[in-house]
């Protein structure tokens, strides 16, 4: 293709809603073995909702809410959102939280009245090992364990207030938008996510991707995409979080969701949906063809 046809392409994917960061990235669609998605954000809508809140024995609903919703109160994660919106809603304040960090693809951490508390998954509670120990933790993290959603706890070293389940569904467009990569010769469509194996399936199972890589951390997201693309294949790598920057720097065209990205995955990215929809995912790969080409 002559340099005018491809700055022909590049106006037209803009025009398309999806922007192309020279037209070095316009080629490398038409060639994709592999795409791998980020969960959150990506395939999901990224707009959880709490399902269910579940104070242990002895501890109120405000209290649980009140301290979970103080540890996520300056996060921008979307279980943080789900949290924050949902206390709202039942006229509890956020209590005052000091020195939050927060720990990518497992919870946030920080002090409230001298005591450090944690609000993270089953993971980070193992991990940290500081909670106390006791029969309704137990059977809350056997019920976690087998639900389909993902379940975050909120203890101390002292006592688990509770645990709070938190649900998110799959893009509309998320189920057409895979069956039309595959169908456009994409070998191998992928989803990446830092949630359980048990979230990270049924939204596997609504966006129609039967390959998934659960409980991930940012720096695993980036190998998985680096090892599909040392088996040979050419990879792109879809994402829309801070955390997801290093696996889209990893792959040969990373794509960022424009609208509901965050600052840094729009930065590294190669490519960006301007309007978060999935189904320009399968048209990038046919305009690709067009631009170079390979088809009509
Ligand atoms: P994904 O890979 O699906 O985009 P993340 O890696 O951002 O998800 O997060 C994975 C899991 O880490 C979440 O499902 C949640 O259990 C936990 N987590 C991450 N950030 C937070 C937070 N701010 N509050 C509570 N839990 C969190
Ligand atoms: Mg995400």
């Amino acid at each position: 293709s002559t340099p005018v046809s491809m700055v022909t392409a590049l106006a037209s994917a803009a025009r398309n809603g999806v922007l192309v960061k020279g037209g070095a990235f316009l080629e490398i669609p038409a060639t994709l073995d592999a795409v791998a998605l980020d969960k959150t954000g990506t395939l999901t809508l990224g707009r959880p909702a709490v399902t269910e809140a579940r104070p242990f024995e002895g501890v109120s609903e405000r209290e649980l809410l009140a301290v979970a919703a103080g540890l996520e109160a300056r996060s921008s994660h979307p279980v943080a959102r789900a949290v924050l919106e949902h206390a709202a809603s039942r006229g509890v304040a956020p209590v005052a939280a000091q020195d939050v960090r927060s720990r990518p693809g497992l919870g946030v951490r920080g002090v409230i009245d001298a005591t450090q508390w944690t609000l993270g998954n089953a993971r980070f509670l193992a991990e940290s090992g500081d909670a106390p120990e006791s029969p309704e933790l137990a059977r809350a993290l056997a019920q976690a364990e087998a639900s389909a959603g993902t379940v975050v706890f909120a203890w101390s070293r002292e006592k688990v207030l509770g645990c709070l389940s938190v649900e998110d569904q799959a893009r509309p467009q998320a189920a057409d938008a895979v069956r039309r990569l595959l169908a456009e010769g994409v070998a191998q469509v992928v989803m990446l996510t830092g949630d359980n194996p048990r979230a990270a399936a049924r939204i596997a199972a609504q966006a129609g991707v039967t390959d998934f890589r659960a409980e991930l951390l940012p720096e695993d997201k980036a190998r998985a995409v680096a090892e599909l693309a040392a088996s040979g294949r050419r990879v792109a790598m879809v994402g829309d979080g801070v955390n997801d920057a290093p696996a889209l720097a990893a792959a040969h065209l990373g794509v960022a969701m424009g609208a509901a990205g965050s600052d840094a995955a729009i930065e590294t990215a190669d490519v960006a949906l301007m309007s978060d929809d999935l189904s320009k995912l399968p048209w990038l790969v046919r305009h690709s063809r067009r631009a170079l080409g390979t088809v009509k």
